[in-house]
């Protein structure tokens, strides 16, 4: 039978664009419809270099190198001064606390640059967005996507609301790119929430903080820097936007802001104040966005894709942003879904087993992340003392890259089992250090 379109794409975030990027290229018709009017805000400022392949690949990367994002090209960690010269003998070094890494330090399939950028969301998702046009996507704006029929077997209908109208579309296959709203988790019923990580953010832009004064050397300023703070699983981001403008937010456990019983601006300076080096700095600074919070964490799916349809990005799980992977699970989970989709347009097959490559790879990603997150947050010196062993430095850097589609990659196997030798000995140098996040192995980690 006949639809209106080969592919319906819920949602115009950056999955959902380059899903729509690599179908209209490869000559399918797609629509993308996005509930909002671009360009938006959006939390997820800093991305790893596992996104250049993807942007080179749907041709939008020359006009993100023109728009003057700032570069980054690498990641630190600096901590309160409670870890400092906690050494392991097992390791190779002394380990102070502080941990660095720079991008270039390892070739990376795919990607021709020692660096990637940092973000100001509104502008980067317009560009993709727009760009999915410019190679033949339809893209309709300000069209919120209220459910879609899966029950024909030819065809799936998608209900629309446009103002006050509403719209039926028919397609042959449906993308849902709708991020943390998870329109078709929600529909089917398969979402899954996290039973570990129930984290929660606060966060805003500052003008003028001296991102000189929390980094050990010159060339960590224009990373992104994780600072912890003194407070268990308790951890803040500081990214750069512009020359002067810097992303900060406060990632703790939900409980402890329902238990803190204070607005938002007071909980995000009662928690900054416990780094007072941070607190001192950011005081300086002036505050140029209202402060916003972000919550409904971490969940995954039973499944990520069905008789005509797949789901991508955070619609089809999410993790902890602490390694800033969502933006590269977005474009690189796009990337593999559209090859089984152009394949399933070339078989005229949209039976499930049709994404079974799919699902395999995009369980395979988000795991190995789910599970880099959760050491991290179990032991975190841990996660330093490995960047500065040079035994490991590069495998820790994979990861770290976004290079995560691969079984049981080196660095977490060596992880885990330190983490295992740890738990099990009280006398152990870290294991007064240890998380109270306990999900290696968890069964929340499907
Ligand atoms: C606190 C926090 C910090 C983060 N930090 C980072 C970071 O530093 N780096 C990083 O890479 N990632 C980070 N992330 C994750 C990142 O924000 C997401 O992973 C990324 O935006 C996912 O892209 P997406 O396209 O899947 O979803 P989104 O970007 O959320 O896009 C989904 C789009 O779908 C639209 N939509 C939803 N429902 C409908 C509907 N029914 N009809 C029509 N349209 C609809 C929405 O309006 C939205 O535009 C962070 C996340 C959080 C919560």
């Amino acid at each position: 039978m006949s639809t209106d379109f080969d592919v319906i794409i819920v949602g115009g975030g950056p999955a959902g664009s380059t899903a729509a990027a690599y179908l209209a290229m490869d000559g399918l018709s797609v629509a993308v419809f996005e509930s909002e009017t671009f360009p938006r805000q959006h939390v997820g400022e800093s991305l790893v270099p596992a996104t250049t392949r993807v942007m080179l690949e749907t041709g939008v990367m020359a006009e993100i190198d023109q728009a003057g994002f700032p570069k980054k090209y690498g990641a630190s960690w600096t901590t309160p001064g409670l870890h400092s010269q906690l050494n392991n003998p097992a390791l190779t070094f002394d380990f102070d606390g502080h941990a660095e890494v720079q991008f270039g330090e390892r070739d990376q399939e795919g990607v021709d640059r020692p660096y990637t950028y940092h973000v100001d969301r509104a502008k980067f998702d317009l560009i993709l967005l727009k760009h999915a046009e410019t190679v033949g996507a339809k893209v309709f704006q300000g069209v919120h996507v209220q459910r879609a029929d899966l029950d024909d077997p030819d065809h799936v209908v998608v209900h629309t609301k446009m103002g006050r109208r509403s719209v039926e579309f028919s397609a042959r296959m449906l993308v849902d790119a709708s991020g943390r709203q998870t329109l078709m988790g929600r529909q089917l019923k398969t979402k899954v929430p996290d039973s570990v990580f129930n984290q929660y953010a606060i966060h805003s832009w500052f003008e003028n903080l001296d991102r000189r004064a929390l980094a050990a050397s010159p060339k960590e300023v224009d990373n992104i820097l994780i600072h912890f703070l003194p407070i268990t699983d308790t951890w803040v981001w500081q990214i750069p936007i512009t020359d002067t403008i810097t992303s900060v937010g406060v990632v703790t456990q939900k409980k402890q802001f329902a238990d803190a019983n204070v607005d938002r601006e007071k909980f995000f300076w009662k928690f900054i104040k416990t780094r007072p080096d941070l607190a001192t700095e950011l005081k300086k600074a002036e505050q140029v966005r209202p402060f916003k919070a972000e919550g409904d964490y971490s969940y995954s799916m039973k499944q990520v894709a069905g008789d005509r349809y797949v789901m991508i990005g955070d619609a089809a799980r999410f993790v902890d942003p602490i390694f800033s992977s969502g933006v590269s699970i977005a474009m690189n989970t796009a990337r593999l879904a559209c090859q089984e989709i152009s394949a399933a347009f070339k078989a005229d097959k949209f039976d499930r087993a049709q994404f079974g490559e799919y699902e395999r790879l995009q369980k395979l990603g988000t795991r190995n992340w789910y599970e880099f997150i959760s050491i991290y947050y179990r032991l975190n010196i841990l996660f330093g003392a490995f960047v500065q062993d040079p035994r490991y430095r590069l495998d820790v850097l994979q990861l770290l890259q976004g290079d995560m589609y691969e079984e049981n990659p080196k660095a977490l196997a060596a992880m885990r089992e330190v983490v295992t030798e740890v738990e099990q000995d009280p006398g152990h140098v870290w294991h007064p250090y240890l998380g109270s996040l306990r999900a290696s192995g968890a069964p929340a980690a499907p």
